[in-house]
């Protein structure tokens, strides 16, 4: 019988992000994986979380690796082993999903958003120099900084680190876009003080669900996280020791990233191979994204920047017509949207978040992106610009 999870879709509609023909691929193996842990029961901390977090750390090379609920929690309990405390200031780039921010906010901490370059989408080291000094202008004490990967990136780490070090911030790298990337020779997860990521279905390495993971080169920190992942338990487990979350990784959730792992090296590698000829095809069109030197992005989105003055509702409705899908990433920065504005910028505003957040369109990126649908894809884009 032939597998149900290896036929293809009757119609040749284009994914945005095509998880079935992952499914394709490994949807057996998954599924026989998923049904072990049913089997044996041990649906939460079964053994499956613990040789997970094996091989992440053996991937990434970081010394401790606890995966936890999510992308969110991830952050959140990293920011519980820095004690962050009430009117504290965090340094956050503005262009970046809610949650980078969102977090700070959640310790009656306070994010100061600071602006991105407009060539990579990521923090400028500039405005965070900026943004220290409108922190302490505001009497707010700066404590620490969340650079973000955006789009599978890695941000710009030797400047962060250097400015962090000499304000004496820590370092939370949000690297729920970028877990796989490579940073001059360093990989994602080795870098700052603790770094977190997601396994958010959409992400480069996606569960089946939601799921995440922090990682440290510090031991007490890794003793932290692994009781603040549980209610904050102490050696005795009836004794809790401090205040802690649940956030644990479910089994399956494990399960699942365990056999995605096991191809995820090659489908960074197709990334790269869509990311290259998208550029290559695209490139006298529209801004396509820069990738420095050194540095490996993993590409959780293929984002450009349309023409100044390029109505983008339009050509996304045109695009959606021809059977494109397209995403907006970011269309309103943090600092403008309504539960972040009254939050203190870098500076005197972040005119480039501002500018490239009606710029910005992502296109449908995936493993999976065959040349005769990305030919589709840019066509399409060619005809709209021309
Ligand atoms: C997805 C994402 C998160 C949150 O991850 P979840 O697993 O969805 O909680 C945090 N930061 C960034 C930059 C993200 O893209």
């Amino acid at each position: 019988m032939p597998d149900p999870a290896a036929r293809r879709p009757a119609d040749s509609q284009i994914e945005f992000i095509d998880l079935a023909a992952q499914r394709r691929r490994i949807g057996r193996r998954m599924d026989e994986a998923i049904l072990r842990v049913v089997d044996h029961g041990k649906y939460i901390m079964g053994p499956e979380v613990a040789d997970f977090e094996q091989e992440l750390s053996a991937f990434c090379g970081a010394k401790h690796v606890l995966s936890c609920a999510n992308g969110t929690d991830a952050l959140g309990l990293a920011l519980m082993v820095k004690n962050l405390k009430p009117g504290q200031a965090v340094l956050v780039p503005a262009f970046t999903f809610a949650a980078t921010a969102e977090v700070v906010a959640w310790f009656d901490a306070v994010p100061v958003f600071v602006d991105v370059r407009e060539d990579t989408f990521n923090m400028d080291s500039a405005s965070l120099e900026a943004g220290v000094a409108t922190a302490r202008r505001s009497g707010l004490e700066p404590v620490g900084v969340i650079p973000v990967d955006l789009f599978g990136l890695p941000a710009d780490c030797d400047e962060i680190l250097a400015i962090a070090s000499a304000h004496r911030l820590w370092v939370i790298c949000d690297a729920a876009q970028s877990f796989g990337a490579v940073y001059k020779s360093r990989k994602i997860g080795t870098i700052g003080d603790i770094t977190t990521t997601s396994f958010f279905p959409a992400k480069p390495l996606g569960c089946y669900g939601d799921g995440g993971a922090v990682f440290t080169g510090d031991d007490d920190a890794a003793t932290l996280l692994k009781s603040l992942r549980v209610h904050g338990q102490g050696g005795d487990k009836y004794d809790n020791v401090r205040i802690g979350m649940n956030a644990r990784l479910d089994t399956i959730q494990a399960a699942v990233l365990i056999e995605k792992l096991k191809i995820f090296p090659d489908e960074i590698a197709a990334r790269e191979r869509v990311a290259a000829r998208y550029s290559a095809l695209l490139e006298e069109k529209v801004t396509v994204p820069r990738v420095p030197p050194g540095l490996t992005s993993v590409w959780a989105q293929y984002t450009v920047r349309l023409p100044s003055g390029c109505d983008r509702d339009a050509v996304a409705a045109r695009l959606k017509a021809m059977g494109v899908p397209t995403a907006v990433y970011y269309a309103k920065p943090l600092h403008q949207q309504t539960a972040y504005r009254h939050y203190p910028v870098a500076g005197n505003g972040l005119p480039v978040s501002d500018r490239i957040a009606g710029e910005v369109l992502s296109l449908p990126m995936h493993p999976y992106l065959d040349e005769t649908v990305q030919d589709r894809i840019v066509s399409a884009i060619a005809t709209i610009l021309q």
